[in-house]
């Protein structure tokens, strides 16, 4: 596991490596021109837009409604095994693309734009990450995009008003029933006057079977009256 110093060094031998190598696409790995940055124009244009905003009740909203008392959600892009944006959001993960993760984010924030997700908004807020998982990995992705959102939009963002106090152990084997039992209680409202009667928009990276963002909206509904709308960057069926 590496350390944060580790990655931060990492990072930055990155950026010196580029003076020595050329910028190349994170998809396609073709040589960037000038003005293309992260990914190339061909990649860019190309990437998995899922367009839910035109949809409803969308895939998104299917999953979370009669679950949690939800305004509107939706997804930017999807989330396939060996497509693009599974191979983007593996390497802002794995090989600590930070700079990456907020270009994604920058993208997210057009996408949410056009579907009017900003429209009413008091405040974004990221799914949080352990303090135990952000000490190896470093970063909390879901506050890089939360906080790309709201340069972007000007919408206050808090990393803070929600907590991760359980570590969530690895629940891709589990089913339905036992990834929510197991997260339920991994979330609480750290800030009880900050959300309160706020509309919220709360940011995950990508949605599989909606538990955490479940368990988010609960933990701050059971102390607060605020009202939810949620977006996240990608979509896993
Ligand atoms: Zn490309």
């Amino acid at each position: 596991m590496k350390s944060r110093f580790l990655q931060i060094i990492s990072d930055y031998v990155d950026d010196l490596s580029h003076i020595i190598y050329p910028n190349v696409c994170q998809n396609c790995s073709d040589v960037l021109i000038s003005g293309e940055e992260f990914l190339c124009i061909k990649c860019l244009h190309k990437l998995p837009v899922t367009m839910f905003h035109r949809l409803s009740p969308n895939p998104v909203e299917k999953k979370l409604f009669g679950r949690i008392p939800i305004k509107k959600a939706t997804s930017a892009f999807y989330y396939h095994k060996s497509n693009s944006i599974q191979k983007l959001l593996h390497k802002v993960k794995y090989k600590h693309k930070v700079k990456l993760c907020a270009k994604l984010g920058y993208l997210f924030a057009l996408k949410l734009e056009e579907a009017g997700y900003f429209e009413n908004v008091d405040m974004i807020l990221p799914v949080p990450m352990h303090k135990s998982k952000f000490r190896s990995r470093g970063f909390n992705q879901c506050v890089i995009f939360a906080e790309e959102l709201s340069k972007y939009s000007s919408i206050e963002c808090s990393d803070s008003a929600l907590k991760r106090v359980k570590s969530g152990k690895s629940q891709t084997k589990k089913d339905k029933y036992h990834r929510w039992k197991t997260i339920s209680g991994d979330f609480i409202c750290n800030d009880r006057e900050k959300v309160e009667g706020k509309n919220i928009l709360l940011i995950d990276d990508v949605i599989t079977t909606g538990s955490t963002l479940e368990a988010c909206t609960k933990a701050i509904l059971n102390k607060t009256n605020a009202e939810f709308n949620i977006a996240t960057f990608a979509y896993a069926d």
